[in-house]
């Protein structure tokens, strides 16, 4: 018999509460933001420990990554002032020359950056087709390979990479797995349970929520050398996560499972709508059941599938940029995870050089009215196909 006292709270019901918050000097439910980009040492002398320095971490930042950790049932989480900092503190810690293998398609910022250091010769560089397990395994150099990175579902065509099949993979050559699942957050995807090293996630996207922060985290099942670092990166770029926006990211982490429910049951809506329209070539979602990915995703994401889809629409170039100026609703902006829809011509915003489909529109399904955002996209091809 379990008595309440031994109960394990749920991560649902312990990220509602901020880690059952109460500050100890006020009984206040809400933390302060602690500012401060120094601390005054103690009568010895000494400086009072965790905290000296704001570069180093402070209180607000920390209170934000404990909670992380516990959705990701990791030892530690790191959090800096975008997913960009984050990845590529991972990226920095690499010994120079050292092979990595990275899909072809995947987040642009990431494979610009992976891009840069092959052509620098600071590493070496294989790429798979996401989602592609045969592909990724003979991309790997037994005993050479020191990093694996697996997005999925990946940008911007959500194609699913089994994290398990991935993780074995990349242990059996001697190389760490590193999991991009920003589409798909913690409330969805424990990448760490899943045999992943490295979780890592733009927590500028679901985690916050409301489009107003840049942040990224990195998560570990094991701290050690390769974590010590990790952390050291941060620490001399500088690139920690502001307390201001620490505490905001903590504010919108309290709703993550609520939003994700209903931007996933709005993203099923619209993709069931328009899985066949005669208007459109194709609707890229992991929920469909004819998505080549989708029993995969059913069991990393527990149904879960997140808000993120592509169309691609029939007619030319200009047709897609159409549709998204018709929209009355979705915003015409980039980035994902908020709780408003946006919608992007993926081409334009990833520019040249970039391997993505002409006609793609990338669509972030907010927590909107799911009847809303069908109408607009309705309306917005009948528009762009001069109707
Ligand atoms: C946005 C994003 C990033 C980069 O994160 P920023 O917070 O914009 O720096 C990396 N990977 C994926 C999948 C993303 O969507």
């Amino acid at each position: 018999m379990t008595s309440k006292r031994n109960r394990t709270f749920s991560p649902a019901t312990r990220i509602a509460q901020a880690l059952r918050f109460i500050d100890e000097e006020t009984g206040a439910v809400v933390p302060a933001i602690q500012p401060a980009a120094t601390y005054a040492r103690d009568e010895n002398y000494e400086t009072r420990k965790p905290y000296w320095y704001r570069r180093d971490g402070n209180q607000t930042t920390a209170h934000a990554e404990a909670i992380i950790a516990e959705l990701e049932s990791a030892a530690e989480s790191l959090l800096f002032a975008s997913g960009m900092s984050a990845a590529t503190a991972v990226i920095d810690q690499l010994p120079a020359g050292a092979h990595v293998v990275v899909p072809r398609v995947m987040y642009h910022g990431v494979l610009a950056q992976f891009q840069k250091y092959d052509a620098l010769k600071r590493l070496s560089v294989s790429y798979y087709a996401a989602g592609d397990l045969v592909e990724l395994e003979e991309a790997m150099r037994q005993g050479e390979t020191r990093l694996v990175w697996v997005e999925t579902p990946n940008n911007p065509e959500w194609e699913v990479t089994d994290i398990a099949a991935a993780a074995k993979i990349a242990h059996n050559a001697g190389a760490l797995l590193l999991t991009d699942c920003t589409g798909t957050p913690p409330c969805s995807t424990r990448a760490l349970d899943f045999g992943a090293d490295i979780s890592f996630h733009s927590a500028t996207k679901y985690l916050n929520g409301h489009s107003d922060i840049t942040a990224g985290v990195l998560s570990v099942r094991e701290t050690g050398a390769l974590w010590d670092d990790i952390c050291m990166v941060r620490k001399l770029h500088g690139t920690v996560l502001h307390s201001f926006d620490a505490w905001l990211l903590i504010r919108g982490m309290r709703t993550l499972f609520l939003r994700v429910e209903k931007a996933t049951r709005n993203a099923l809506a619209v993709a069931r709508h328009f899985e066949h329209h005669p208007r459109l070539e194709k609707v890229l979602y992991p929920g469909l059941p004819s998505h080549p990915g989708h029993a995969v995703a059913q069991r990393q994401t527990g149904g879960q599938f997140g808000g993120m889809l592509s169309i691609i629409v029939k007619g030319s170039k200009q047709t897609a940029i159409d549709v998204t100026r018709y929209c009355e609703l979705f915003y015409p902006a980039t980035s994902l995870g908020g709780v408003e829809s946006l919608i992007e011509h993926r081409m334009t915003v990833s520019g040249p050089g970039f391997p993505v489909h002409p006609r793609l529109l990338r669509l972030s399904i907010g927590i909107e009215d799911a009847d809303d955002l069908i109408y607009d996209l309705e309306q917005a091809l009948t528009r762009a196909n001069g109707g």
